[in-house]
């Protein structure tokens, strides 16, 4: 690989992903570049591991060997946004946040709201990284409608297209979304995109018991009204906050700000977001894990949770991250896996501090479609080069 080009230099103990620090880095700046790089590491048998903004390389289990991490920060162009058909093609390295202050100088967006600061498309794809709007938006696997990847041996392949309607040959996108950079590295993505709401109004409720907020998010769900996001911050076994948010026209969010305060049986109406909505709980020294579930449980989800632990969830899709103490972890985590599983529910570990770090099972039980993962990696990095071990089963 011709080095100049890529930026090729030896990686260092700060770019360490899961405390395994890189050999090398190297900043391809074009599709053309990226296969270069990977036919050149195919031929030198380097395990490579892609990375973006570095927001979420905790995330995952730790790679059992990185030759190569692939940054790809200097693909960063948006390609095309057409803006007619509500579509934007985005290399992997842009950052979500450039890209929301491009779209949104056209009145659109591209509904994905996770907040790690500094992420890039890439590694929200690869991630699956979602927030709180995922109750209107869905998440990465709903708004992709095609992607280009490259694959280790620096084949470059692409699939889906620029129309929302689209049904032919395999959706490697969805396969690629959340798959931590195991099977490929995402170059380039599109993705549909929607306008941007002309006005907001959220109602926020104290709760005395943060589990109260299960029974009122499905009182939310069954009625007519239709939030962006019913987001609870709070504590198990404590108090919490639930912010159920209205964006659409004037009219429809002053009119559905009032039903919820009368269905939530109170609740005062704001318009500027708490700077916590959407934020991940806990501190960086906690184990920070994402829980998902049948929405109908979520205080017995909060029941299984060590008293105190810091939660924020998404209480109307079933999705709840929790920052437990690293001290409990270990011992927590099993027991919390058996409790959830009682509601079709999982845990996955994000992101695990140095202390407890390899300790910890990232994924737990994996159910009977890891003989599938297996066959899929298989076929897409038979040489098991491309981030090995980040995925469950060792994948
Ligand atoms: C020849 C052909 C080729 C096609 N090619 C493609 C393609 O290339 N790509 C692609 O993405 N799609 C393709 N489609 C699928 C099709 O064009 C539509 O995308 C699909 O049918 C959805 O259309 P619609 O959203 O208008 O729903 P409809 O077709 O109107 O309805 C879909 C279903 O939802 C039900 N439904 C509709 N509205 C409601 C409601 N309010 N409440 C409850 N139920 C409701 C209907 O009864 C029906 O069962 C093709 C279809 C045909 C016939």
């Amino acid at each position: 690989m011709t080095t100049a080009t890529v930026g090729r230099r030896p990686g260092r103990p700060d770019e360490a992903v899961g405390g395994v620090v890189p050999r090398e880095v190297v900043s391809p700046s074009t599709v053309a570049e990226v296969a270069e790089v990977m036919r050149a590491a195919a031929a030198d048998r380097l395990t490579v591991v892609p990375a973006g903004g570095r927001s979420k390389t905790s995330w995952a289990a730790p790679p059992s060997s990185c030759d190569l991490l692939l940054d790809t920060s200097r693909l960063d162009r948006v390609v095309e946004h057409v803006a007619g058909d509500l579509v934007v093609v985005a290399e992997a390295g842009v950052r979500l946040a450039d890209l929301q202050a491009q779209l949104g100088a056209a009145g659109q967006l591209l509904g994905l709201d996770p907040p790690e600061p500094g992420a890039t498309l890439g590694g929200i794809v690869s991630a699956n990284a979602s927030g709180p709007r995922r109750l209107r938006y869905g998440t990465a696997r709903d708004l992709l409608i095609g992607a280009t990847v490259v694959l280790g041996d620096g084949t470059v392949a692409s699939a889906g297209g620029k129309v929302v309607k689209n049904v032919a040959g395999y959706d490697l996108g969805k396969l690629y979304t959340g798959a931590h950079g195991t099977l490929g590295v995402v170059v380039s993505t599109t993705w549909r995109l929607h306008p941007v709401p002309v006005a907001r109004r959220a109602v926020v409720l104290d709760l005395p018991a943060a589990s109260a907020a299960g029974p009122l998010a499905v009182r939310l769900s069954r009625s007519t009204l239709t939030p962006s996001a019913v987001e609870l911050v709070g504590t198990a076994g404590g108090a919490g906050q639930l912010l159920v948010l209205f964006e659409s026209i004037a009219e429809s969010v002053a009119a559905q700000a009032s039903a919820a305060v009368t269905l939530l049986g109170g609740g005062s109406e704001v318009e500027e977001l708490p700077a916590t909505f959407g934020r991940r709980p806990g501190s960086p020294d906690d184990v920070l894990l994402r829980l998902a579930y049948l929405p109908t449980a979520l205080p017995e989800v909060l029941a299984a949770l060590p008293h105190g632990t810091a939660v924020t969830a998404s209480a109307a899709t079933g999705v709840a991250y929790a920052a437990l103490a690293s001290s409990d972890a270990v011992d927590a985590l099993p027991a919390l896996r058996a409790a959830l599983a009682r509601h079709d529910g999982t845990a996955v570990l994000l992101r695990a501090p140095e202390p407890v770090r390899g300790r910890l099972d990232h994924w737990g039980p994996v159910g009977d479609a890891l003989d599938l993962m297996r066959r899929v990696k298989e076929r897409f990095d038979p040489e098991r080069r491309m981030s090995p071990g980040r995925f469950v089963g060792g994948l």
